[in-house]
């Protein structure tokens, strides 16, 4: 878990923390743990104001997206589940992942919607199509669409450009994937126009 100071650093960057960087846990710090709490849980039980093991992933995914994806938000990588079976965010999002995306949508100058961020292992196992290991469920995949998906030949330039710039080790759509080791097709028509990136 992350020390006192950094926690205060990370809830200072994010507006929650008006105190001093002085790594003594006040009662300002623990109002900015219960304020994080309430700003990105969905479940009444876990919004308690002590710093546990969920509140350390809360904390370190909330501060990693506001430095490295600035057009996107937490809340919208939110494990789907809706608090059935998980905080919300049960594991801390890869950094490469999200300044990948933060990438790809900087260089589309376009919205983009996130379908699919974290997801807990209990809420993966139940859609269609997810692999049981699936990289959702380590923080390491993300789906996005925006109006530039909409045509399969953009996706196939995106996906393409993901893995041969990013070098990741895979990416796909509904009718095309690309990885590593090759490329080709692959029937996924539960994908939409979403596509689906990943890193290693
Ligand atoms: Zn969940």
């Amino acid at each position: 878990m992350l020390n006192v100071k950094t926690r205060q650093t990370y809830l200072k960057s994010l507006g929650f923390y008006k105190g001093v960087i002085d790594g003594i846990e006040g009662v300002l710090t623990k109002q900015a743990y219960k304020n994080l709490q309430k700003t990105y849980f969905v479940r009444k039980s876990d919004i308690d104001g002590i710093y546990g093991n969920n509140t350390d992933k809360l904390l370190q995914n909330a501060y990693n997206v506001w430095k490295c994806c600035k057009n996107f938000k937490l809340s919208e990588f939110r494990c789907e589940c809706n608090g059935r079976y998980c905080t919300g965010y049960p594991v801390i999002l890869n950094t490469n992942l999200l300044t990948y995306l933060q990438k790809i949508r900087s260089d589309l100058k376009v919205s983009t919607v996130i379908t699919s961020g974290i997801r807990c292992q209990k809420y993966n196992d139940s859609l269609a199509g997810s692999i049981k290991d699936s990289k959702h469920t380590k923080g390491k995949a993300v789906d996005f669409y925006n109006s530039k998906t909409a045509t399969l030949t953009n996706r196939k330039n995106i996906i393409n450009n993901y893995i041969k710039n990013r070098y990741a080790s895979y990416a796909y759509c509904n009718s095309y994937y690309k990885s590593n080791w090759g490329s080709g097709y692959v029937n996924a028509p539960y994908m939409g126009t979403s596509i689906h990136i990943d890193v290693i």
